[in-house]
Order: structure tokens, then sequence, then C-alpha cells
């Protein structure tokens, strides 16, 4: 079965892991993902273990069971994030100093072609070798919309959410709810939220209680 997240993965070599215990996700991603599969098979005290300190502290999973009581988590859809701006900025730097060519354009342009196809291995292996001790972030944004269902009707949660490494470990902090929260209609022949490539009434409409 694939996984309660969405991904490609079955849930045994993607989320179970984590809900189990048995490893730690390496990414504020992978943590949404397992705090969302998660709420889709009931495990609260992996949602309260995996929010930071601070926000652990006035939280219970009597709470967080109750709070998702009714709701059916069916799908899961990550939204693109920056992560690869620090190669866009590399590439953009690289563009806009031909600006200066006016003089001699064909040499310029040809060295310029030379210097950025030679440039780019070398950033990137900079980039990995550096980036470890000094850049590897502690916080990061993940924003995602969630779908599930409730007396019989669909809704979605879009949340941009801040996450933290605590101890090694990331953890969920807070979020930014979006403005198209709440509840929704979804045409039953139009592909499911889900990805699955299955027309909706095919696939997680069946969901539904
Ligand atoms: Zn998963
Ligand atoms: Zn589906």
């Amino acid at each position: 079965m694939r996984c309660y997240c969405c991904s490609s993965k079955s849930f045994d070599e993607c989320c179970g892991p984590f809900i189990k215990g048995d490893k730690h996700p390496s990414s504020a991603e992978q943590l949404m993902r397992s705090r969302f599969s998660a709420y889709a098979t009931a495990h609260y005290q992996y949602i309260l273990e995996t929010y930071t300190k601070e926000k652990q502290q006035g939280l219970s999973v009597e709470d967080l069971a109750q709070s998702a009581q009714g709701a059916t988590w069916f799908a899961l859809k990550v939204h693109p994030t920056l992560a690869a701006s620090s190669v866009d900025s590399l590439v953009g730097n690289s563009i806009s100093s031909t600006e200066d060519s006016s003089i001699d354009s064909t040499v310029h342009a040809d060295a310029k072609v030379e210097a950025v196809t030679n440039a780019e291995p070398i950033s990137k292996t900079n980039l990995k070798s550096i980036s470890k001790p000094i850049t590897k972030p502690n916080n990061a944004i993940v924003e995602f919309t969630a779908y599930y269902f409730e007396n019989k009707s669909m809704y979605q949660l879009h949340e941009t959410s801040n996450f933290s490494v605590e101890d090694g470990k990331w953890r969920y902090h807070d979020g930014v709810l979006h403005d198209d929260c709440g509840k929704i209609k979804y045409g039953r022949n139009l592909p499911c939220v889900c990805g699955s490539n299955k027309k909706f009434k095919q696939c997680c409409a069946t969901k539904s209680r």
C-alpha cells in the first residue's frame, strides 16, 4: 500500500519507521509527512513528541486525539519550496555579469560560457563540502495542503509550517493557515487530490464516511 503521505513509497519504506521510532526524519518535509501519516493512523503520541519542547508543554495525547476526532485524513500535497535557491543565485550572478561585456563581445561571451560550464561542477562540490558544517539549517519552512473528510464533507488544511532542529531531530513548531482552508467541493470526475491518477470518485472519495 502507498504511504498515507501520498509519496511513491510504501508506508514501511516511508513514514512507518519514523512513527515506530526506528528512524528519525532527516528533513523537515519528512517529519511533516510522517506527522500527517501519524494523524491518518491515529498515532497521537508521535504527534506530541514531534512538537518542539516549547509547544509540547501545553499539549497532551488526549488533547490531540480529541481535536482530531471525527476527521479522516486521506491525502497530502507538499508544495514546492525554494530549496534550490543557492544554486539559482549562482546562475543569476553569472548571467548578470555579462552586462558589462559590450566591448569585444564574442570573445567575452565564449569566455563566459566556458566560465559558467567550468564553474558549475566546482561550485556544486564546494557547496556540498562547505554546507555540512557551516550552513546546515536548523530551521525550515514547509507548505502543504492536507485533505480530510468530516461528516461526509471534504475539507482542506493549507498551512505553511515552521520546523526546527532540537537535539539533532526535526520538530514541528507552528504554522500559518492560508485563507483557502475549510470545506471544499471537489468534482467526482476530477483526478484525485492524492496524485493516484485515478478519478476522485474511484479513489479517495470512497474513504468518506
Ligand atoms: Zn510517508
Ligand atoms: Zn486518491
